[in-house]
């Protein structure tokens, strides 16, 4: 009787102090987001209280395929009351853009001066212009993909999404690649359009892929159904080898990716054919090797890069099927060099695979050079810094894959991020004397009621 009585008091004081914390939350009246594309995004709240607020924190950031956990926190001025408001703005400039299309997300985590704290439900929002009359053309997410256009009539969107279904099936079948979630296709009227969607990227692209998110963009005129059928294509091949290799530790060799991409837009135009008849006649191919990492900014060898890719890629699926080259995509991903990744897969290292094509394709024997050469390693697109708070390292990384690279072609290298130690220990320290408190009172309440025991059988 006298230990119900003890666990009875015990739960009164744990729900005490439990509904002390409890107790008249911060209320958010309002929460709302106003963009500014492809400027800025602008987040607003405001809060009430009974006691005043002390902290107002912003969590946000993009939907997107990520190494680790990683929120971003906003630190927004404002001053303390019991009616708060605080916004915080979001400028791409200095964040690096997102594309369009991409998904924001963000909650507000707000306290007062007793300690209570509020976090509102995790919202969303689409980063996306709204001068355009954007319409959606979607046959369910089962095809695979949803295209998003504002000129040209239903045709015109239903011929570029037939290229696309037929570039997934194509990739499916002959490569082994498979669409994984709907990917969405933004296809802008013109390249300017398009330009003034994105920041940053070289006035030439013309179109681009975004595999972290889900996202290709184009710029393609109603007059350009060839050239747009062709492309939406290669970058939408770009989404499904960013997502087959995706991790944290593999690094997929331009010549493959982009290799990959010409091979499913159905190869070689006759001006790059021709110029890759030539390159083989004159003995004047790149090394494979020296197509790993980013490919010339001078026009004849960019183009010849991508012939070549095309060629060293056709040959290793022809030649050896399907099922390998999802093999050595697969090796890729878990982190194997491109050596590595070949020699487990077809028995040859790069300079072998270059060989066993030069044959193939009546080439003269691959000039030995004097000294091993070394490895290039793709380029990497910086990590990203937020203006306020924890470093976004992962926000905001495009796998940038242009269309007519002239320039080399990055790759982003996400940045797994953990929290500062100073603070883990500081929370680790809060927690440890929350739990003394509790334990403090749960030993108060039973030594008290083993007393009044004592004195009752006194
Ligand atoms: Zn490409």
């Amino acid at each position: 009787m006298q230990k119900l009585t003890a666990a009875f008091i015990l739960s009164l004081s744990l729900l005490t102090v439990t509904s002390a914390f409890l107790s008249s939350l911060p209320n958010v009246t309002s929460n709302e987001i106003s963009l500014d594309f492809p400027e800025s995004a602008t987040y607003r709240v405001t809060v009430t209280s009974d006691a005043d607020i002390t902290s107002v924190v912003l969590e946000y950031g993009n939907e997107q395929q990520t190494c680790g956990e990683v929120i971003a926190k906003a630190f927004p001025q404002f001053t303390p009351g019991k009616t708060v408001e605080a916004e915080w703005t979001w400028e791409m400039r200095q964040s690096g853009s997102l594309p369009p299309g991409a998904q924001l997300w963000w909650r507000w985590r707000v306290t007062d001066a007793n300690g209570n704290e509020t976090v509102t439900e995790t919202k969303t929002a689409i980063w996306l212009d709204d001068i355009h009359d954007w319409q959606t053309l979607n046959n369910g997410d089962s095809q695979g993909v949803r295209l998003h256009w504002y000129e040209g009539d239903q045709t015109f969107a239903t011929d570029l999404a037939k290229a696309a279904y037929d570039g997934l099936l194509f990739n499916e079948t002959q490569s082994g690649l498979e669409a994984e979630t709907p990917i969405d296709i933004y296809i802008y009227a013109n390249t300017d359009d398009l330009q003034e969607a994105i920041l940053y990227e070289p006035s030439w692209t013309g179109g681009q892929a975004f595999p972290d998110q889900d996202i290709v963009i184009l710029g393609v005129s109603t007059s350009e159904l060839d050239w747009g059928s062709k492309t939406i294509v290669h970058e939408l091949t770009h989404v499904l080898v960013g997502h087959l290799t995706f991790s944290c530790l593999g690094d997929v060799p331009t010549w493959l990716n982009e290799g990959l991409a010409v091979y499913s837009e159905g190869g070689l135009d006759e001006a790059s054919q021709q110029q890759l008849e030539d390159a083989i006649q004159n003995d004047t191919l790149l090394t494979v090797r020296s197509l790993s990492g980013g490919f010339s900014e001078v026009a004849d060898k960019a183009y010849l890069s991508y012939s070549q890719s095309y060629s060293v890629t056709k040959f290793l699926i022809e030649t050896y099927g399907q099922a390998k080259m999802t093999s050595l995509l697969i090796a890729l991903r878990d982190g194997l060099t491109i050596d590595e990744a070949l020699i487990q897969t077809y028995g040859f290292n790069i300079d072998g695979l270059e060989d066993a094509w030069r044959g193939a394709i009546g080439a003269q024997p691959r000039p030995v050079p004097a000294q091993p050469t070394a490895q290039p390693t793709p380029t990497f697109v910086p990590t990203i810094v937020p203006v306020s708070g924890v470093p976004l390292s992962v926000q905001a990384t495009p796998n940038a894959i242009p269309t007519s690279s002239f320039v080399s072609q990055p790759t982003a290298t996400p940045v797994p991020n953990r929290p500062p130690i100073g603070l883990t220990l500081i929370l680790l320290a809060l927690c440890c004397v929350f739990l003394l408190l509790i334990g403090v009172i749960v030993v108060g309440v039973f030594v008290r009621s083993q007393n009044r025991k004592g004195g009752n059988n006194g």
